[in-house]
């Protein structure tokens, strides 16, 4: 099981950098020491930080991370230890590589590269039994929140992308509504707050009242301004961050909420 990042136990908050497919070896660079010297700066937080760059900067990211108390996390990896699977790469080299934790299921990957939940399931099976954390990423498309059927959906992507090993103490969701995503629109606070309790109902009726150590995160247009009003919605145990990522001040914004 993986251990919780800090000390003050296992529900402490969290804060995820996503970093998606950007950033070259300069500006990686540039960009984790920023943040690095922005935590090393800003005292203790109440919340772990988690920076999931592109794998190519994970080995050259690491140590300054660490350094500054910092976890490293990746974006995705696949069901398979190991074997032919050209391009992809598995938990247990994230696991080698540094990572705590690994990003599944983002809805891009859903998307783009048609992964089911049962699909994010396995993959989170495999993370698990590399030692690897798991964020796993579910939410709804605007057409399915219009309809009045996001708890539903969300609720269905939680139960087949739950593995069935793991824990709260090892397993994170992450509520990111589809139509939230890098568009700069946000569910108000009674809609987060209503599918946050649903997702905490359904894991601990999933994991037989495993849910105590449970952080559920929300990610979606997540920026410095709007961050203090959706952290404090109760069931929001901290946030999955994209494009505020970027920058080391905006994504410092976040986490400070977290301050003291
Ligand atoms: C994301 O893609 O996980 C995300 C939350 O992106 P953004 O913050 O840019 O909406």
């Amino acid at each position: 099981m993986t251990e919780p990042l800090g000390s003050a136990g296992a529900a402490r908050p969290i804060v995820v950098a996503n970093w998606k497919m950007n950033g070259l070896r300069r500006a990686g660079r540039d960009l984790a020491e920023g943040i690095a010297r922005l935590k090393q700066a800003g005292g203790e937080l109440a919340c772990d930080v988690i920076v999931c760059p592109p794998v190519t900067l994970l080995f050259e990211l690491h140590d300054t991370l660490a350094a500054a108390g910092i976890a490293l996390g990746g974006q995705n990896s696949h069901a398979a230890e190991k074997g032919a699977h050209t391009g992809d790469i598995s938990a247990p080299m994230l696991a080698d590589s540094g990572c705590s934790h690994v990003i599944l299921g983002h809805s891009e990957r859903r998307a783009n590269h048609g992964e089911t939940s049962e699909a994010v399931g396995e993959k989170a099976a495999a993370a698990l039994a590399a030692g690897l954390g798991v964020i796993i990423c579910v939410g709804e498309s605007e057409a399915e929140r219009d309809a009045g059927d996001a708890l539903d959906v969300v609720g269905d992507q939680v139960r087949k992308s739950l593995p069935e090993q793991g824990g709260s103490g090892d397993i994170v969701i992450a509520y990111e509504p589809v139509w939230a995503i890098g568009t700069g629109r946000v569910p108000n606070a009674e809609q987060i707050g209503e599918m946050h309790r649903h997702i905490r109902d359904l894991f601990k009726q999933l994991k037989s009242g495993d849910v105590d150590g449970l952080r559920v995160l929300y990610g979606g247009s997540v920026n410095a301004e709007n961050a203090a009003d959706i952290l404090s919605i109760e069931g929001v145990d901290g946030a999955l961050v994209g494009g505020a990522s970027l920058s080391a001040e905006k994504f410092w914004g976040i986490c400070a909420h977290y301050g003291h």
